[in-house]
């Protein structure tokens, strides 16, 4: 192609860093030809999915049934849909059209070329999150001749693809769930290795009083069942001791891409049952996990010094995060759903100067984010996967509205 062969002449090899904005995309326009997952689309449409794109929904559902779920996630539906090629309805991306995608990326950045000078992503998020209402721990995808990927490869596919780190993000797995316990003991193996952790933006996990366990535990507490209380908070400590003990050979190779996640009410909002809030959580939960995870140690023969190390790591990576305003988390404040309104023309606006990143669910329909609207508003661009015309779940705040185009 004319154009590219113009810019390498002038780019390459030197100093000047230009935005993929300052392009003629209109004369870049056909360098996609061939590449299959972008067939039919217009490169103003590719470069805008691709270099917003900040989520990615592989998974659709979570076993997790927190109430303070943002995304309002319920479980997947089982058996996956996938199996049924009749179905019109998935939950997962097919382990084809996310290589697809990734193969597609990888391609049109090697055929613009130019890759120190000119720069692709329109943000600055070195990263990008395979999940929207999911875990990363229960990603499953399924393959030809029924193999099945798990999110180390979805990381792999990521940096060959895009070239970006991926946002690991779980709140656990119960020990007895041989199926997540290995993929965990995977994840381990995966990133111990120097030249995976690169791949790694963070690695999450998140505790709060709001995980269903807890809050069967709070149900049944209320209900004057005191055993059956005890029961269940006592298995969501074993279940996040088991967490940070299969981690733990982790936290010297990762450093700060580690982060424990607390959610919670603040301690003074006193509209909040005392259970929901971080100060409660600290006291009766997290300290009892770090003590208990203590004892694990004990019987591994780590030196008390050892010990004292991991913890203190444990402690640091701690971050607090408040309760969104969306979703269950929403009912859980007290405050009706309500559906955002806003302007059409405002939109395009929006869209045309890219002041929003991009969702790509699982079916490949590509969303546009805007977070001053709480709105996921579809798009007109659409790639080209196998199971574009199959329904997923609507996501929490998606918009039934007219497509927005991505170009005029
Ligand atoms: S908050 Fe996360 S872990 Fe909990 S239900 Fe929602 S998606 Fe699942």
């Amino acid at each position: 192609m004319k154009y590219v062969g113009e810019l390498r002449d002038k780019y390459e090899g030197g100093y000047q860093v230009i935005s993929i904005d300052d392009l003629d995309l209109n004369r870049l326009n056909g360098i996609q030809k061939g590449i299959k997952v972008f067939e039919g689309m217009h490169i103003r449409e590719i470069i805008l999915v691709i270099s917003l794109l900040k989520d990615i929904a592989i998974n659709r559902g979570c076993s997790n049934n927190c109430t303070h779920c943002g995304h309002d996630a319920k479980p997947k539906e089982e058996p996956p849909n996938w199996k049924n090629a009749r179905t019109k309805n998935i939950s997962e991306m097919s382990w084809s059209d996310f290589k697809d995608l990734t193969d597609g990326v990888k391609d049109l950045r090697a055929r613009i070329g130019c890759e120190e000078n000119i720069d692709f992503y329109y943000d600055d998020s070195a990263s990008i999150a395979p999940f929207v209402d999911s875990d990363c721990i229960e990603i499953e995808m399924h393959g030809r001749g029924g193999k099945k990927y798990d999110i180390t490869d979805v990381v792999d596919g990521i940096w060959d693809g895009f070239g970006k780190e991926t946002l690991v993000d779980t709140s656990g797995w119960y020990k007895k769930h041989r199926k997540r316990q290995q993929r965990a003991e995977k994840i381990v193996d995966y990133f111990s290795k120097e030249e995976n952790v690169k791949k790694l933006h963070i690695l999450n996990i998140s505790m709060n009083p709001f995980h269903s366990t807890l809050e069967k535990s709070l149900g049944y507490k209320q209900s004057g069942e005191h055993r059956k209380s005890e029961k269940f908070k006592n298995l969501y400590i074993d279940r996040m001791v088991n967490v940070l003990y299969t981690f733990t050979p982790l936290f010297d190779k990762l450093e700060n891409k580690f982060q424990v996640l607390r959610y919670g009410f603040e301690n003074s909002d006193k509209e909040c049952p005392v259970e929901h809030t971080k100060g409660w959580f600290e006291q009766n939960i997290y300290n009892e996990i770090i003590e208990n995870l203590k004892e694990k140690y004990r019987e591994d023969n780590k030196s008390e010094e050892e010990i004292e190390k991991i913890v203190n790591y444990i402690n640091l990576s701690v971050t607090s995060g408040g309760v969104s305003d969306a979703g269950r988390a929403k009912e859980l404040k007290g405050k009706k759903q309500s559906k955002s309104t806003w302007d059409i023309k405002r939109l395009y606006e929006y869209v045309d100067r890219k002041m929003v990143s991009i969702t790509l669910d699982s079916n490949g329909r590509p969303y546009a984010f805007l977070g001053e609207y709480a709105a996921q508003v579809p798009l007109e661009a659409e790639l080209n996967f196998r199971n574009i015309n199959k329904n997923t779940r609507d996501f929490v705040c998606e918009h039934k509205s007219k497509k927005v185009k991505c170009y005029e």
